[in-house]
């Protein structure tokens, strides 16, 4: 008996949560995520930069702030630092990240796949980072990027892949005399990864509660889209990773904390 309280609160908490998202919460409109122009009535359209270490992160770990973004007309470039060719379908996977893109708003002409041969997708290849910071760079300059977006030193998963994308912002940052904002997405624990929608309480509430504004906590406004943008990584799209985009908090929030302080 108890235990079916507890699993009805849940599911009660899970659909209250879900239509908090849906319905747009007035918590979140308080976001001013590269947003302060806009409330003075000022133009405010910026370059932002993703950059990720496979197809199918941008969907899986970055779609609330992607399309917070472009939501809010934000020019999103993606920089994708490998093919994901672990299991010799990198060219299969290079051309869903271009359908999913799509799918998320951002254009095909926005998204580069890099195919380096000293950056290969797998768990025990290591990616140097001054390669990573040449080449992340280089995109910075010609894109002229005011803000990069990029997994935090657990990367989500502790895949060595994204924990190395990582280093390479970090190393650009240290290095560079340009004024780039940089952000990274915060790893959660087990069990916020893995509450779903539940998430957005906690995640809201943190960032309120940092007073210097580092942490942001951004809803996703279309988790549906995420969905439908995961679907178009044809090859990727089995049983698990469908329970995982249902199951996890990163298809409905992402907190992002500034890197550059
Ligand atoms: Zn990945």
């Amino acid at each position: 008996m108890v235990w079916l309280v507890i699993v009805g609160l849940l599911v009660l908490l899970w659909a209250v949560s879900l239509g908090k998202i849906h319905l747009g919460s007035s918590l979140n409109s308080k976001t001013t995520f590269l947003n302060d122009n806009a409330s003075a009535g000022l133009p405010s359209r910026k370059n932002v930069l993703l950059v990720i270490a496979h197809p199918d992160d941008e969907t899986m770990f970055f779609s609330p702030t992607i399309n917070y973004l472009t939501s809010r007309g934000h020019n999103v470039y993606i920089l994708c630092l490998s093919t994901g060719n672990a299991d010799g379908i990198g060219g299969i996977r290079k051309e869903e990240l271009y359908l999913a893109s799509v799918v998320l708003k951002v254009p095909s002409q926005r998204v580069k796949v890099v195919d380096h041969p000293d950056l290969q997708d797998g768990f025990h290849k290591v990616w140097n980072c001054n390669l990573l910071e040449m080449i992340i760079k280089e995109e910075v300059d010609s894109k002229a990027i005011d803000v990069i977006i990029t997994f935090d030193n657990y990367g989500v998963s502790g895949h060595c892949n994204h924990c190395d994308v990582h280093r390479g912002v970090r190393k650009l940052l240290q290095n560079s005399s340009q004024q780039v904002e940089a952000w990274e997405l915060v790893s959660n624990n087990i069990l916020r990864k893995y509450c779903g929608p539940v998430d957005i309480w906690l995640s809201i509430l943190l960032a309120r509660k940092c007073l210097n504004r580092e942490l942001q906590s951004l809803l996703n406004e279309n988790p549906f889209q995420s969905y439908a943008a995961m679907a178009q990584h044809r090859s990727q799209w089995i049983w698990f990773r469908k329970l995982f985009v249902s199951f996890s908090s990163y298809t409905y929030v992402n907190t992002l904390k500034m890197m550059n302080r």
